[in-house]
């Protein structure tokens, strides 16, 4: 599924929109350069999922983990700022990936391609002007 975003409030209701209908456990994999829209998109995903905190990309903390009201977890990996998989296998991610109540949603998931279940959706980022973006869509 391919879509084109006119600002940021329609990445992040097409997000919100995903979210509500998410259900765990599931991974998002996303894609894309800086700026591209990534985060924006997963702050809509979050309300979806009626996270009532604010999610916001930590700098220098590469997990963050939100809880629901059903008892399923929010998870948010920003890997922005490790240099390849190796970095990232401190990060318990075996064992998020397994978790039946998680729902993780990984920013510069090509960082970890090696690492990434089979089962996810990749979602791809492409920055077509100052205001547009191609968000693509694929279930594998
Ligand atoms: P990333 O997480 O991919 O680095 P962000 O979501 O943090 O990207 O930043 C996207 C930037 O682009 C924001 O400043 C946002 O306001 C702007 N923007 C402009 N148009 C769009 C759009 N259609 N979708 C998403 N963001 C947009
Ligand atoms: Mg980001």
């Amino acid at each position: 599924m391919e879509i084109i975003t006119k600002n940021s409030q329609e990445t992040q209701k097409l997000g919100q929109g995903i979210g509500f209908k998410l259900k765990p456990k599931k991974i998002l994999a996303l894609y894309g350069d800086l700026g591209a829209g990534k985060t924006t998109f997963l702050q809509g995903l979050a309300k979806g999922l009626g996270v009532k905190r604010r999610v916001i990309s930590p700098t220098f903390v590469f997990l963050k983990e939100y809880p629901i009201l059903d008892g399923s977890i929010f998870y948010h990996l920003d890997l922005y700022r490790i240099e390849n998989s190796k970095d990232a296998l401190g990060l318990g991610l075996k064992e998020i990936f397994d978790d039946p109540k998680a729902i993780v949603v990984i920013e510069w998931a090509d960082k970890i391609e090696g690492l990434l279940p089979k089962k996810r959706t990749d979602i791809y980022f492409d920055y077509l002007s100052d205001q547009e973006r191609k968000i693509t869509i694929k279930e594998k």
